[in-house]
């Protein structure tokens, strides 16, 4: 593993404390989530919940994640053997990849993907395969999909809504992807961290709702982005009970549980109104309204996202030719932290000079980063 290195969005992070830069580089909002949530799991605490829970997870949540999936996609789960309650997301893919693959196996995604599923498929073993989103848009060609495919293939790894593009895969895209799964008997492992941050009234939609998919998919989320609290780390696998049951084998030897106190505070959270996802989605879409507006004022070509905490811009308008020089020289030129999305391309041409920067943050703060984005621009 020694290849992978520190993190980016932990190296980015430190740059931004180290210079006292605006920290639009790794993404996690700057604000809590609901105070109820906040008092429940500070309530939980203070009821004793405070010793190892149950291996798959407190029943409560496990009802309530059975329920949210029922509620807003239509799918039935039996939550004492389809639902598994994980560290964050992290551990799901982790877990997820671990126990379906190994070596001689291979991992279809796309890029440029989420770092940890890079490691993860190599902390197996197996060996990844990647089909690349081109900008502007992020699209991709089905044939480049097909032919990623072989008779190794295991698992084919999504991630929507997509980090680092913002992209929201649209349902003739999901068709071709379960298509291909079907035609060749594989796992999908989805990752929908960010379900409910969606934009301009597109609506999320989970591969295990489409045709013959429910029976070969896990599907995984978590609380972090949904509710604003990154910190908590409680995610959640959901699929077919033989599925979740292999890892739910596998989760027992990375952390067994974790953060009871906070599964109690999430059940209640998955059980607030929709309304307060949908007014988090709408407060994000305005914070990309006004990114997307300062970039572009700023010299940058910019390409608006669907949804997730970011948006990507091409920073050759600003006279920028590599994203990870450009993000390191950015907080002492502008005070700024972006992170380049080249680090996440296993062909790093296709990423070179497109930088992803987080909105989830304070109108203020947003503000100030693209006033010194501009400065720079203007004193350049
Ligand atoms: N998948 C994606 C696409 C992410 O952006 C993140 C970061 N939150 C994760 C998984 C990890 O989620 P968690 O913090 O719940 O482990
Ligand atoms: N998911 C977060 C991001 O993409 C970072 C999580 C992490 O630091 N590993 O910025």
């Amino acid at each position: 593993m020694a290849s992978f290195g520190t993190t980016i969005f932990a190296e980015m992070t430190a740059l931004a404390q180290e210079t006292g830069a605006i920290n639009l580089g790794q993404g996690f909002p700057d604000t809590d989530g609901p105070p109820e949530v906040l008092e429940a799991a500070i309530a939980a605490i203070r009821a004793g919940h405070n010793q190892y829970p149950p291996g798959p997870g407190i029943p409560e949540l496990r009802n309530a994640i059975a329920a949210h999936q029922k509620r807003w996609y239509g799918i039935d789960l039996d939550p004492d053997g389809e639902v598994l309650v994980t560290t964050g997301a992290t551990e799901a893919i982790a877990a997820a990849l671990l126990a379906l693959t190994g070596p001689g196996d291979e991992v279809v995604t796309f890029e440029p993907y989420y770092d940890s599923y890079a490691a993860s498929i190599a902390l197996g073993g197996a060996t990844r395969r990647v089909v690349t989103l081109r900008a502007p848009d992020y699209s991709f060609d089905p044939d480049e999909l097909r032919a990623a495919i072989g008779p190794a293939t295991k698992v084919l790894l999504l991630n929507s809504p997509h980090n680092p593009t913002g992209k929201v895969f649209d349902l003739d895209e999901l068709a071709v992807i379960a298509g291909l799964c079907i035609e060749h008997d594989l796992i999908a492992v989805t990752d929908e961290v960010y379900e409910h941050l969606t934009f301009d009234g597109v609506a999320h939609v989970p591969l295990a709702t489409l045709p013959g998919m429910a029976e070969r998919t896990l599907t995984l989320s978590s609380a972090g982005k949904t509710f604003s609290f990154t910190g908590w780390k409680i995610g959640w696998v959901t699929g077919p009970a033989q599925l979740v049951a292999a890892v739910r084998t596998v989760k027992q030897f990375l952390t067994y549980v974790s953060g009871t106190p906070f599964q109690y505070a999430v059940a209640v959270a998955l059980g607030l109104p929709d309304q307060v996802t949908i007014d988090l989605a709408a407060s994000l879409q305005s914070k990309r309204d006004r990114i997307a507006v300062g970039l572009r004022e700023a010299g940058f070509v910019v390409h608006p996202p669907k949804g997730t905490y970011f948006i990507t811009a091409d920073i050759r308008g600003v006279g920028g030719v590599d994203g990870i020089e450009f993000c390191r020289e950015l907080p002492h030129r502008a005070g700024v932290v972006g992170v380049p999305t080249q680090v996440f391309y296993d062909d790093p041409e296709a990423g070179r000079p497109l930088v992803r920067f987080a909105f989830c943050k304070r109108d203020e703060v947003i503000d100030e980063a693209v006033e010194r984005l501009t400065a720079m621009g203007a004193g350049s």
